[in-house]
């Protein structure tokens, strides 16, 4: 129930939609949107609401447990986006149906959540040639 009540506040703090890539559940109909531990449990994470945040299918498993990645400009150990402590659009912004990275912060984060693979460029397109991507 507890939990239940968790799930609820994570949802509808994040609107419904990915914290990370910006997918809304209404685009993604028959998979449910993932509550993400920020920092994983594995990296003393906890289940507060302050480590939480929604995540798609796809963003959620390619985050899996990384914390931080490789900044593919610099090649420097770059520590992953963090939804209650970032903000998105200082760190990401669209270009058409890509997303790019500003910020150390955001390539990495685009580079491990694996923003631009094809299937979801895809998908974005589709979403902004029916006036869906904002
Ligand atoms: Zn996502």
């Amino acid at each position: 129930m507890m939990e239940e009540t968790i799930r609820q506040t994570v949802r509808l703090r994040a609107r419904d939609r990915c914290e990370y890539c910006l997918l809304r559940q209404e685009h993604e109909p028959t998979c449910p949107l993932h509550i993400d531990h920020i920092i994983a449990i594995k990296h003393q994470g906890t289940g507060t609401l302050e480590n939480l945040a929604l995540a798609c299918g796809v963003c959620n498993r390619a985050k899996g447990t990384n914390v931080a990645g490789i900044d593919p400009d610099s090649g420097e150990l770059t520590r992953l986006y963090h939804p209650r402590k970032d903000v998105w659009d200082e760190h990401f912004l669209r270009d058409g149906a890509l997303i790019l990275g500003r910020t150390a912060i955001g390539r990495t984060t685009v580079w491990v959540l694996q923003m631009n693979i094809a299937p979801r460029v895809e998908l974005r397109t589709l979403l902004q040639k029916l006036g869906e991507l904002d």
